[in-house]
């Protein structure tokens, strides 16, 4: 059995290996056992059901939440040369019922449903007849009400263990924490699944974080200029206007973008999602409203520009970079600003206090991460109960380890000037008394004759906003709840302001323009990683480019997304391997015996065109 999985890997879909853990994975589905998946965005799930849907008699059903995320899989599979079809929504009468009369006639090797319509009388009944080879539950934490991709029709999927107690299922997710499982477990009556997780590393990304200083957009706009010029990604704001007026800058600045958000219409949005999905290089502004289903493997960064709510979420958003494992970026700028806001959007908010404190900790962690000293990929792992041995060599902390300072006594000096002003004011007020400012509410209030007034010359305005930003991440000063943003000391702070502990702090980047020349220079780029380290020559590049139009041009007319026809990573081996004939073409990953009959001579000829 599992030679004819790996042979099927090989020969339809165009791998070489399986990733563990899909080998073990499929040998177990194919000898008919249940199992729960764990594995990141990206590391190859679907091929874990694919397979054993192939190997074993019938046909298997995957139940996938997203009408656009099937639909994509489909079209995927298609290509590949496997008899897929779906059955949604979306669909006219008459495609459906062509598609069930595949079904009935035993012509299809996997179908697609969405819950709400497998869960239909009808549908269950037209599945008591042909063989079933499998169920695959993708999404699976869709099951977890406390998830917010919640979908209550998952929680009747129970159902299928009682109606075809002798198909084994599958259940699929990239949601790693013990809750979510345990609840997959339970209300999928998975008891007896076999679980099996991978690592949730995601080396290909590289993670930097940094502060917020000067023009954010500005700053955004060159990394994407610089690094990731004509490629596509993912910007996430906070709100709605601000998406809007960000995509709408970038495209001014020449680099073509789309907004998302829930203010949109449904028309609009699937428009911006399907031209995201279907053109290259195309940048997509958005809330998090946007997000999941896409499975477009060539997102090259995410960038935040404002803080996400947990470490959970900035791990899910930015996996969605980089799924074809080839280098991409995680980029985040944040500020105090966002600190104060997302602490009193939770202080306000109509949750019960447990509640709160779960969303304090989980900010708190976010914030941990964001002011980190060490490796952020280390951090990321350990907060999902990972151990990475070694410091990555991926992320910005590593590539420039940041410089500490000793900043026991400024802190001190903060501390105590929160104290003395009545802890009732915000950053803005005490940064001015601490600089001695000339200001008529300090003097209206006497701070002009406490002693921290003026004590704060050895850092500047922006310098002390820093210190304060890193107070609150520590959680050594609080937030007011009244949204005034007034600070208060927390216990966590006595120590450091009775001089009992030592406190280091993240030196800021001082001038941001001199630090980005040396990290220009020091770290490569990812898309640096690609077209220099790859496509060093012109001749590369061109290919390259030519490649990728004939690329467009086949998905065009098939309508389809061009990753549907072959990934970057199968076209970039193209350029590095100059395959000369089509069995050449053939051995590189990613190409199958179904598309190298399909498009082989069109990039074999392309590739000998430009043969030097
Ligand atoms: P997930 O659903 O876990 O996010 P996918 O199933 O979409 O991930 O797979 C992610 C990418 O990895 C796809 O581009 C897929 O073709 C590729 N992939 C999966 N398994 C392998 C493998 N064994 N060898 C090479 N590439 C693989
Ligand atoms: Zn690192």
């Amino acid at each position: 059995m599992p030679d004819q999985a790996l042979h099927i890997l090989r020969s339809v879909f165009g791998y070489d290996q399986f990733r563990p853990p899909q080998d073990e994975v499929v040998a177990h589905l194919v000898a008919g056992g249940d199992s729960l998946v764990l594995m990141p965005t990206g590391g190859g799930k679907s091929l874990c059901y694919q397979i054993p849907a192939l190997v074993r008699f019938g046909t298997g059903i995957v139940v996938s939440p997203l009408i656009a995320l099937m639909q994509d899989q489909v079209a995927a599979l298609l290509q590949a040369g496997v008899r897929a079809a779906f059955l949604n929504s979306s669909q006219r009468a008459d495609e459906s019922r062509r598609v069930e009369a595949q079904f009935r006639a035993g012509e299809l090797d996997l179908l697609y449903l969405a819950p709400e319509r497998l869960l239909l009388d009808r549908t269950l009944e037209m599945l008591d007849g042909p063989p079933l080879a499998l169920f695959a539950i993708d999404e699976a934490h869709c099951v977890s009400q406390w998830g917010h991709d919640f979908r209550p029709e998952y929680l009747q999927l129970a159902v299928l263990r009682e109606r075809f107690p002798g198909v084994p299922r599958i259940a699929l997710t990239a949601t790693a924490d013990e809750r979510t499982r345990a609840e997959i477990v339970d209300k999928l009556s998975l008891t007896d699944a076999r679980l099996f997780i991978s690592s949730f590393d995601r080396p290909n990304i590289r993670y930097r974080i940094h502060e917020g200083q000067g023009n954010v957009r500005e700053q955004l706009l060159r990394f994407i200029r610089d690094e990731h010029p004509g490629e596509a990604g993912i910007v996430y704001c906070l709100s709605r206007q601000k998406t809007a007026d960000l995509a709408e800058w970038l495209t001014e600045k020449g680099v073509p973008a789309l907004p998302y958000h829930a203010g949109l219409s449904n028309d609009v949005r699937a428009r911006h999602q399907a031209r995201f999905i279907g053109e290259e290089g195309l940048v997509m502004v958005a809330t998090i409203a946007f997000g999941m289903g896409i499975d477009k493997p060539n997102v090259r960064f995410v960038a935040h520009l404002s803080l996400p709510k947990s470490v959970e979420a900035y791990y899910q958003e930015t996996g969605r970079a980089g799924r074809d494992g080839l280098p991409a970026d995680a980029w985040m700028s944040y500020g105090l600003q966002d600190v104060i806001m997302l602490r009193q959007m939770l202080a306000e908010s109509g949750a019960g206090e447990a509640h709160k404190r779960v969303e304090r900790h989980k900010l708190d962690a976010m914030l941990g991460l964001c002011e980190l000293t060490g490796c952020r990929r280390q951090a990321l792992l350990a907060y999902f109960g990972e151990t990475l041995p070694q410091p990555c060599g991926n992320c910005d902390t590593c590539l420039n380890p940041p410089e500490t300072w000793d900043a026991s006594v400024v802190a001190q000096k903060a501390l105590s000037c929160v104290h003395r002003t009545g802890q009732r004011f915000g950053v803005m007020y005490l940064v001015d008394v601490l600089l001695g400012k000339d200001d008529e509410r300090i003097r209206r209030f006497g701070h002009d004759r406490i002693s921290t007034f003026g004590i704060g010359a050895e850092l500047d305005a922006k310098g002390w906003r820093g210190v304060f930003r890193q107070l609150i991440a520590r959680g050594l000063l609080a937030v007011d709840v009244d949204g005034h943003g007034g600070l208060h000391l927390t216990d966590a702070c006595r120590p450091v302001l009775k001089g009992e502990e030592p406190l280091w702090l993240r030196r800021e980047s001082a001038a941001p323009a001199a630090k980005r020349a040396r990290a220009g220079k020091a770290a490569k780029s990812p898309a640096a990683r690609i077209a220099a380290a790859d496509f060093s020559s012109p001749e590369d590049q061109e290919l390259w480019t030519a490649l990728r139009a004939l690329r467009m041009e086949l998905a065009r007319a098939q309508n389809v997304p061009p990753y549907v026809i072959f990934h970057d990573a199968t076209l970039a081996e193209m350029v590095r391997r100059r395959p000369r004939t089509l069995e050449e073409l053939g051995a590189l990953s990613g190409i199958g015996e179904r598309k190298l009959a399909a498009f082989g001579e069109q990039f074999l000829a392309l590739v000998q065109a430009h043969h030097a």
